[in-house]
């Protein structure tokens, strides 16, 4: 059994491949010597990818062993899984592997936003003394709004409750029987535009499909209050970024924590690097080293399990 990584894996991944009989393979940069990768790729069962490695037809055409593709991660949206299903290919995620780690950066990106306790330490080290300047917020009594209603929001759903926070969501696709509903207090609104009027903080947790593809835009921002933030930690995309700039510029939000872009890593010319409310971070809310130990480990077990030809729990 071969298995070719293309991206960053912790190494117990890599370990638990080994003892699993695996001959490893891995270049972490792979995914960015596009030609080699395609020559490479047709010896290998599995390949296993991060999010920046593009698996379409392409690859999975020139991949004429491959049984499985692992995805070091949740979102999907590099890897072409109708044509990895058309060609009996399956798809394994690192499912619920990172959710905490990216509902802990969300708390953190509202807490920071009402302490700003770094800034503060700055300040004191310049040599001044300001108690007014840095007074806070509390945020026990303000509102989340969540869109989308998966894994990432239940997770931050609890522990926004725990702060005495008020939390609602949006999301079509759930019913009052899923766990975030029977397990939590969130309150499921009927539109978009109900959960962005009426929240002092905004987390986007959806997929990247065709259909949320810009969900954030213009009109969208302007249904939000001024006092607003927004946090994105799902995808690049989701939210344009040309209109988000606007906002931030002309105040009509209070401010934005941004973990993925449209284009990554940030271009130079990106006019959100220059907003002084825009909190940007280089696609890190799912990154600690507990959820990089899971997510290898789980990755390397269920790609495992695909190339033995058992079940997994963790396809699409
Ligand atoms: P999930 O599949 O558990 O939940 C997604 C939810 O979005 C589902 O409940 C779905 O019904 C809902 N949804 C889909 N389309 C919608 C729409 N148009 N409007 C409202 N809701 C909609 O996924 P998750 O584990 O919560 O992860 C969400 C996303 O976060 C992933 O797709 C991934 O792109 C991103 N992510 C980012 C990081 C990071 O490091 N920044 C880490 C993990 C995941």
């Amino acid at each position: 059994m071969r298995v070719l990584i293309t991206e960053i894996i912790w190494n117990e991944g890599i370990e638990e491949l080994i003892n699993q009989g695996f001959e490893v393979d891995y270049d972490e940069t792979l995914w960015k010597k596009r030609e080699k990768l395609l020559e490479m790729v047709k010896d290998y069962d599995a390949i296993i990818v991060r999010n920046q490695t593009r698996v379409d037809h392409e690859l999975l055409d020139a991949g004429i062993r491959l049984k499985v593709v692992g995805r070091l991660g949740v979102g999907l949206d590099n890897i072409d899984t109708t044509a990895a299903k058309k060609r009996n290919i399956q798809v394994v995620y690192a499912r619920h592997a990172n959710a905490t780690s990216v509902a802990e950066y969300v708390m953190t990106a509202i807490l920071s936003a009402n302490r700003p306790l770094y800034f503060a330490d700055k300040d004191i080290k310049a040599g001044n003394w300001d108690r007014k300047k840095f007074t806070g917020r509390e945020i026990a009594n303000k509102t989340i709004g969540l869109i989308g209603l998966g894994e990432i929001s239940h997770r931050v759903a609890k522990r926004a409750l725990a702060f005495g926070m008020t939390v609602i969501g949006y999301d079509p696709y759930i019913t009052e029987n899923d766990f975030i509903v029977t397990e939590t207090a969130v309150q499921v609104k009927e539109s978009l535009e109900e959960v962005l009027s009426e929240s002092d903080y905004i987390s986007i947790h959806v997929p990247l499909t065709p259909a949320t593809h810009y969900l954030i835009s213009e009109s969208e921002l302007k249904s939000m209050k001024t006092s607003a933030y927004i946090i994105n930690t799902s995808r690049g995309g989701i939210i344009n970024e040309t209109a988000l700039a606007s906002a931030l510029i002309n105040h009509t939000i209070a401010g934005a924590f941004l973990d993925v872009l449209e284009v990554e890593p940030i271009s130079s010319s990106n006019k959100l690097l220059f907003c002084e409310t825009a909190m940007i971070t280089p696609h890190i809310a799912g990154l600690t080293q507990e959820s990089q130990i899971r997510t290898s480990v789980l990755v390397a077990k269920e790609v495992g399990k695909i190339v033995k030809g058992e079940h997994s729990l963790c396809t699409i």
